[in-house]
């Protein structure tokens, strides 16, 4: 079973209400069946919402400082939304072991999604999102996929 950011697969979860229906994913599912999940929306956080930035993090351990209370999310509007993306985050990495998860193919510029450790994303965005620090840290193998916007 593979993960797979429910927004890369045309569900209209992103903040803005939009997807980010990937033409690549097809082709890196092949015929593995797939979870399509939005941390985001698990996380209670409505559909569209406002856009949230990590504050106080360092890069490339961004979701790892937020977990551990070094740093927050906060959403356009000031609120705190940190609880929220963790929860999320946390309820997918349940889902993903019931259904014995092996990769999660997420999508990039996502402060829950973000995975690019090295920073060779040329669009930028966050290098580690909550939802890629939760599920690597029990042993998902994480792979960003890049579908332009932010997540
Ligand atoms: S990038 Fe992740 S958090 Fe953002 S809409 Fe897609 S699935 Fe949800």
């Amino acid at each position: 079973m593979i993960l797979v950011s429910a927004c890369l697969l045309g569900h209209k979860v992103r903040y803005d209400g939009r997807h980010a229906l990937s033409e690549e994913i097809k082709a890196l599912v092949g015929s593995e069946p797939v979870l399509a999940l939005c941390p985001e929306v698990l996380g209670g956080l409505g559909v569209p919402r406002p856009p949230a930035r990590f504050v106080g993090a360092a890069w490339g351990r961004e979701g790892l400082d937020l977990i551990e209370g070094r740093a927050r999310l906060l959403n356009d509007q000031g609120r705190d939304v940190s609880a929220a993306f963790v929860h999320g985050a946390r309820e997918v990495a349940r889902l993903a072991r019931e259904h014995r998860v092996r990769l999660a193919l997420l999508k990039d510029r996502s402060p829950s999604c973000g995975w690019d450790p090295a920073g060779i994303n040329p669009a930028g965005g966050p290098g580690q999102g909550v939802l890629a620090a939760v599920l690597k840290a029990v042993g998902v193998e994480v792979r960003e996929v890049r579908a332009n916007g932010r997540g």
